[in-house]
């Protein structure tokens, strides 16, 4: 077995979910301290220096440029330790299966077969007679995002055996988290020092995401005037009834279950009321920045028609904003985006870029000011039992990363972020 799937088995059997009820705390749950100790462990064993773990779970390390390249950029790595916790987590059994086309079966669980083909994945059909890392069907496999960590920690070992694989400064940070919305929040960039940075942590190989959603929420809150429905007539206002013309001002189509792709929507995510009072919570995504700001505009003009209606202040808004599209901030980094794409295929695998129909840790680190794409980690149906990774995707992303390092012990990326000093000696 190699080390990036032995890594990823270890990785993947401690149970590590994150808990949207107790978000307050980071992390949110302890057993994210179990896989940042082993995790720690390991990268004190391949050789990592200033390797830390703190009170909220995060592990920092770092690994000292090649010789005479001390004066580049330093370049970082995220993954996240947590797991999706909208599926069952507790015990995790991966395991190796060979994969003869047709259904990949992970399992039978109370009597139900848990399975995939490549009807549901056509990518699955490129792995026949391949080993892939999948569990018996009792719970996700979490290789969303444990492959990523057993990737950059593979590489790092890998240039640790090899010191003609030429690279800059190389920071690491594994966090926790991010699958209720807040890996990395708690990251000191200052002290971590990377220039820039990518996230392993998307699906299929070949990805470099740099495009996510812009993003608002918005809380309307009615008042109503409740009255006998007897005699309510010239008198009642009824705070419900105020919300769904809100609703139903909304272009129809714009919805999360009619959009895909590049298409953004309008997402009443909650609702309660009664004639006395009523409250919603929508959620409003564009990846055009303009096209954001239009549609918090038309929820808006659409509180104060009803408003106007009523005759009254009924409803209230209040609206902020989440994230933004972090494209804005990768932009004039663009080397981020070609290096990358250059490295999968020296690798021999096509890359490819996907607009992100949410967020990401690189996201929030983009607007932070450092500039971070996400790249594939080669988990396939992340977030449930049904959850695959191929071995060689695993094993090619070491690859991957260990060619994009070497590119950034090159002239690439020296334009910014150094005093346009040259590199003592140049990878082949
Ligand atoms: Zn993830």
């Amino acid at each position: 077995m190699s080390d990036v799937v032995e890594r990823f088995l270890r990785y993947a059997e401690i149970a590590s979910m994150s808990d949207p009820d107790n978000e307050a705390q980071t992390p949110s749950t302890p057993t994210q301290f179990d896989v940042a100790e082993v995790v720690a462990n390991d990268l004190v064993d391949v050789g990592a220096r200033d390797v830390r773990v703190d009170e909220h779970a995060y592990v920092t390390a770092h690994w000292p440029a090649s010789p005479g390249l001390e004066g580049l950029p330093c370049l970082g790595f995220l993954a996240h330790l947590d797991t999706a916790w909208q599926a069952e987590d507790n015990p995790v059994h991966p395991r190796i299966v060979r994969y003869e086309g047709g259904d990949l079966v992970m399992g039978v669980v109370d009597g139900r077969v848990v399975k995939t083909s490549p009807a549901e994945n056509p990518t699955l059909a490129n792995y026949v007679g391949e080993e892939i890392v999948c569990t018996d069907g009792t719970s996700l496999l979490g290789g969303d995002d444990k492959a990523g960590v057993a990737e950059i920690i593979t590489m790092l070992g890998r240039l640790a055996h090899d010191p003609s694989l030429l690279h800059p400064r190389i920071a690491v940070a594994f966090v926790p988290d991010e699958e209720i919305g807040h890996g990395a929040d708690l990251l000191n960039l200052d002290a971590w020092g990377a220039t820039w940075a990518f996230t392993v942590d998307g699906g299929y190989i070949g990805e470099c995401s740099y495009e996510t959603f812009n993003a608002a929420e918005a809380k309307l809150e009615a008042r109503g005037e409740a009255v006998h429905p007897g005699y309510a007539k010239g008198l009642m206002v009824n705070a419900a009834e105020a919300i769904m013309k809100v609703n139903a001002l909304l272009p129809a189509e714009e919805r999360p279950e009619y959009t895909e792709g590049r298409e953004g929507y309008y997402y009443l995510d909650r609702m309660e009321g009664s004639c006395e009072r009523a409250s919603a919570t929508y959620i409003i995504r564009d990846f055009d920045r303009e096209g954001f700001e239009a549609r918090k505009r038309t929820l808006e003009e659409a509180v104060a028609k009803v408003n106007g209606e009523l005759g009254c202040d009924c409803i209230r808004i209040h609206m902020r904003d989440q994230y933004y599209n972090m494209r804005e901030g990768i932009e004039p980094h663009r080397h981020l985006i070609e290096n990358a794409c250059l490295a999968f295929e020296a690798c021999g695998i096509e890359p490819y870029s996907e607009p992100v129909r949410g967020g990401t840790d690189g996201g929030h680190l983009t607007l932070r000011g450092l500039p971070c794409p996400n790249l594939s980690g080669g988990s396939m149906n992340p977030h449930g039992p049904k959850e695959y990774v191929p071995v060689r995707d695993l094993e090619a992303m070491v690859d991957v990363l260990v060619d994009l390092v070497g590119r950034y012990a090159r002239a690439q990326g020296l334009a910014e972020g150094t005093e346009g000093e040259e590199p003592a000696s140049q990878a082949a």
